[in-house]
């Protein structure tokens, strides 16, 4: 079983921003940048492109809601999306508040404390 996995099904706690019955979308505990956010299948499936077209197609269009709300949430020039999976394999977006090329690049990380991932959850969910 995944730690993504546990973390849909509540045995591992995280910052939710929204789910439906296909898809569950939270912050990324290790940040780029505030408001990195990860969309996630609920269906385990190791990687992304192995998804089928239907479930891919739902995924992208889930991500995109959540995107939008996250621009309007968070101050940045423009949301990135990028894809690894070489840490957790269950598939999965990262959806990332950019204000420049090196938040995208994953080797610069932000601290932030649990009232701030708390916040930021419910602000990126009141966009929505
Ligand atoms: P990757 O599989 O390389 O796309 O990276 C997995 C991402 O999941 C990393 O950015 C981690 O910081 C993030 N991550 C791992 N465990 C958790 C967790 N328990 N809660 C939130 N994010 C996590």
């Amino acid at each position: 079983m995944s730690i993504f996995t546990k973390i849909i099904s509540g045995e591992i706690p995280s910052y939710k921003i929204a789910e439906n019955n296909q898809f569950y979308a939270f912050l990324d505990i290790n940040p780029n940048a505030k408001g990195h956010t990860l969309v996630v299948p609920k269906r385990e499936v190791n990687k992304l492109f192995e998804l089928d077209s239907k479930e891919y197609s739902d995924l992208m269009a889930y991500a995109r809601k959540i995107a939008i709300a996250l621009e309007k949430a968070i101050p940045c020039k423009r949301i990135g999306m990028a894809v690894i999976g070489l840490e957790v394999p269950h598939a999965h977006v990262h959806l990332i508040p950019l204000q420049a090329m090196e938040d995208i690049q994953f080797n610069k990380k932000v601290t932030l404390k649990p009232e701030e991932f708390e916040q930021l959850a419910k602000l990126i969910a009141a966009e929505l």
